[in-house]
């Protein structure tokens, strides 16, 4: 899966890269839900500095291994995310979304505190890549309802309208996208353009 197409009704759509959506979206759970985490882009092996979108090339699709590829040495590594919890800083292991979801399935009874003290890295790899754990869970066809939406949604995420896509928006904020396009709409602020179009 090299992109997503986000869909804004029927005339128009965007595509993003998987890696352009993820920074935006670690941007925007920072500024929204202080919620601070980063992918650490290097190799382990050789050191080299890699690219985000290397590391999500890398990833395989067995949940039981969490490693990527490095482009340069050929070696398989343990990504991970820099986080910033209670003041502190704690690398945690940067999982592929399937990995992720495989690990949440019959977890939704759980508090999403205790879903980060039992795991970190599924926590964070799951805001990563969904932008909620509520939005993580939609993904494997479970309502998730222990996650807190944002207070004052609207006027938390005004400034950020037209910067980021409206659905990347919604996902970190817990409204639906229809209702982030409808209050861009109603402050006359022009939709997202994807600078890789
Ligand atoms: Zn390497």
């Amino acid at each position: 899966m090299m992109g997503m197409t986000l869909s804004y009704g029927m005339h128009q759509s965007i595509k993003l890269t998987q890696s352009h959506s993820l920074t935006l979206r670690t941007e925007l759970l920072l500024a929204l839900r202080g919620e601070n985490m980063k992918p650490v882009l290097k190799c382990d092996h050789c050191n080299r500095t890699l690219e985000l979108s290397d590391i999500l090339k890398g990833f395989n699709r067995n949940p039981l291994d969490t490693t990527s590829l490095c482009p340069y040495c050929k070696k398989r590594f343990q990504p991970k995310l820099l986080t910033v919890y209670n003041f502190g800083r704690v690398e945690v292991q940067f999982w592929c979304p399937n990995q992720t979801l495989n690990w949440l399935k019959d977890k939704e009874l759980r508090h999403p505190d205790t879903i980060r003290r039992e795991n970190a890295s599924v926590y964070y790899s799951a805001l990563s890549h969904f932008g909620s754990l509520k939005n993580a869970f939609k993904k494997i066809g479970v309502e998730y309802a222990l996650e807190q939406g944002l207070d004052h949604w609207e006027n938390r995420v005004t400034p950020f309208l037209g910067k980021a896509p409206d659905v990347l928006i919604a996902e970190c904020t817990g409204v639906s996208y229809q209702r982030v396009a409808a209050l861009r709409r109603k402050l006359g602020i022009d939709k997202f353009e994807s600078e890789e179009d």
